[in-house]
């Protein structure tokens, strides 16, 4: 009796349930893309349900930090983007097909291809009881605003894009969301048909725009997340001719503010954080009609050797709500910043407003001032030169810096790297797009541009040091007083910039690069070395159709004669 009472409630209950749980699919329009059986979804958890998944998950642990626990992950084999794993489906004849910059940063799969992936990325969620969906949005300014979905496994995942996205203010916003673009991140699946679909490896992260969705498949890295969404700005925004840069960016107390462009390790984080100026992103923004704008709601720093002294705001972001990510933990739970026994990209994202002096709009006006910046490990760079807007054009194409070789033994060789528009990897369209739009900004805004070394001094890699984050700041600090216009100049006899000749605090020895190399034999062969892979890479810009801004560059002369 009992039985027969109970089965059918049972199967009544299991019915209700079933029909509750797939509206929820229905509801959030996961039924659209395939995703059907989980049942349950976690839709925009706050941080304090997250923070209760990750530990129910056992996903990291918990680390001990000065200003408060923090929540601690590792990403597997990947500690870094896997850019050779990036397609993008062309759709031949579409509007996509027509704009991509298809090549080795686009690299392009079939739509067949891409379904494949997409089927086996849509099984692997229906296999799941449960999944999280974060709604938020990308760019601060309505008018180019877009709202992005991302679908995880993990919590975790969900609690790294609440932090680098904007966060709906309420749950009430969420209604009617209805996403420009989707992430399904599958980082739990290898692509094991990898070899027949002459893809690069079990792991990949693919693209249709005209779908409006993206898949991510066998790497676990948070940035993937972060850097998909910047590609895919990086092709709305220009198309609607807005910039869209990879830079960070702050705000002085009488409303002036400021880029920082650079590559990876060149300091976009560490200096835009500045106790006199506000925050307002360190990492990716976009520039219209009305001024310059943040495209996220979170900020991803580097961790590697911090220290409190040296970057005191980001050393006390990291509390409770930030996320660590490959971080050496030491045997009482702290953590080793200074290990890099997992990974030198050691990082932590946090919600923009850890950072206490943020800018709350999160936008300004046209910026006053640029700052290229370059970690030049050749030590012949300048820590600061004045730009022309011809030389700001050439140096935004060929977006220098290098990377030191590692920390192998008998390595010394820094190499060099040149990536257009000082993104190359996430650059959707070409790079004349970017430099046609940048070139225009420039002219109508009148913004100053200087190229600011904050890579070696003294000497090379192995012989010199790299210059202190105190000296750089310095230089920053003279560009954006307006203390360098007092300054006075002279001229950089291979590079053809301004160099100014001493700056407050800074010594003549220091502003001046040769003066601090004993050898200057060694100096000038050096700059001469870095000024022909100059020219070697600009040639790709050089062509029918694009603007040649060659004569702006470095050139050789057979005598130097400023030491
Ligand atoms: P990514 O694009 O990968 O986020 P990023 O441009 O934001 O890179 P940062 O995270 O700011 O780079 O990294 C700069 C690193 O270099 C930090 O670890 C910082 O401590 C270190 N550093 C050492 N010397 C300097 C210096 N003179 N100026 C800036 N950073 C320095
Ligand atoms: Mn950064």
């Amino acid at each position: 009796m009992l039985r027969n009472f109970f089965k059918p409630s049972l199967l009544l209950q299991n019915n209700l349930r079933y029909k509750y749980l797939s509206n929820i699919c229905n509801d959030l329009g996961l039924n659209k893309l395939g995703i059907t059986k989980p049942e349950t979804i976690h839709h925009n958890l706050s941080y304090s349900q997250l923070f209760k998944h990750e530990v129910k998950n056992e996903e990291g642990s918990i680390m001990k930090c000065k200003y408060g626990d923090t929540f601690s992950i590792e990403t597997g084999k990947f500690t870094g983007r896997s850019p050779n794993d990036k397609w993008i489906v062309k759709n031949i004849g579409k509007e996509s097909d027509k704009n991509i910059w298809w090549g080795d940063v686009n690299k392009e799969i079939t739509p067949g291809i891409f379904d494949d992936l997409y089927n086996k990325s849509i099984n692997h969620f229906n296999s799941l009881n449960e999944c999280y969906v974060f709604d938020g949005y990308c760019g601060t300014s309505i008018k180019s605003q877009k709202k992005v979905r991302f679908i995880h496994e993990l919590a975790w995942q969900q609690h790294f894009v609440s932090n680098m996205f904007i966060r709906p203010k309420n749950k009430n916003d969420l209604n009617n969301f209805e996403p420009d673009f989707t992430i399904i991140n599958a980082c739990a699946i290898k692509n094991e048909d990898w070899k027949k679909q002459k893809l690069n490896s079990e792991n990949a992260i693919a693209f249709n725009i005209e779908k409006k969705v993206a898949i991510i498949i066998g790497t676990w890295y948070g940035g993937e997340n972060k850097k998909g969404i910047f590609s895919l700005m990086n092709y709305w925004l220009p198309l609607n001719n807005i910039m869209s840069m990879h830079c960070s960016a702050n705000i002085g107390k009488n409303g002036d503010s400021a880029l920082f462009f650079g590559l990876s390790g060149t300091g976009k984080t560490t200096l835009s954080v500045d106790p006199e100026r506000k925050l307002i992103g360190d990492d990716e923004h976009g520039w219209d009609e009305d001024g310059i704008f943040n495209l996220e709601g979170g900020c991803y720093a580097k961790t590697i050797n911090l220290l409190e002294e040296n970057e005191p705001d980001i050393y006390k972001a990291i509390r409770k709500n930030a996320l660590l990510e490959n971080v050496y933990q030491n045997e009482d739970k702290t953590p080793g910043y200074e290990n890099t026994f997992k990974t030198e990209n050691g990082r932590v994202s946090y919600p923009i407003y850890h950072i206490e002096n943020f800018h709350k709009l999160q936008n300004a006006g046209h910026p006053k001032n640029i700052i290229f910046l370059t970690c030049d490990a050749y030590g012949v760079l300048p820590p600061i030169a004045k730009l022309s807007s011809g030389q700001a054009m050439y140096h935004f194409l060929n977006g220098y810096t290098s990377k030191v070789a590692g920390t192998e033994i008998g390595i010394t060789e820094p190499k060099a790297t040149f990536s257009a528009c000082f993104g190359e990897a996430f650059l959707t369209l070409h790079p004349s797009k970017y430099a046609e739009l940048f070139e225009k900004k420039l002219n109508e805004h009148d913004s100053n541009v200087y190229l600011v070394n904050t890579g070696w001094i003294g000497g090379g890699y192995g012989v010199g040091n790299r210059i202190s984050i105190k000296n750089t700041r310095k230089c920053i600090d003279a560009i954006l007083s307006g203390d360098i216009e007092k300054c006075e100049f002279t001229k950089d006899e291979i590079f053809r910039f301004q160099i100014p000749k001493e700056l407050p605090g800074l010594s003549k020895k220091i502003c001046n690069p040769i003066l601090s190399w004993k050898n200057k034999v060694q100096f000038v062969t050096t700059s001469y070395m870095l000024s022909i892979m100059f020219q070697d890479n600009y040639k790709k810009y050089k062509g029918k159709g694009l603007k040649d801004y060659s004569d702006y560059g470095p050139k050789i002369k057979e005598t130097i004669t400023n030491f």
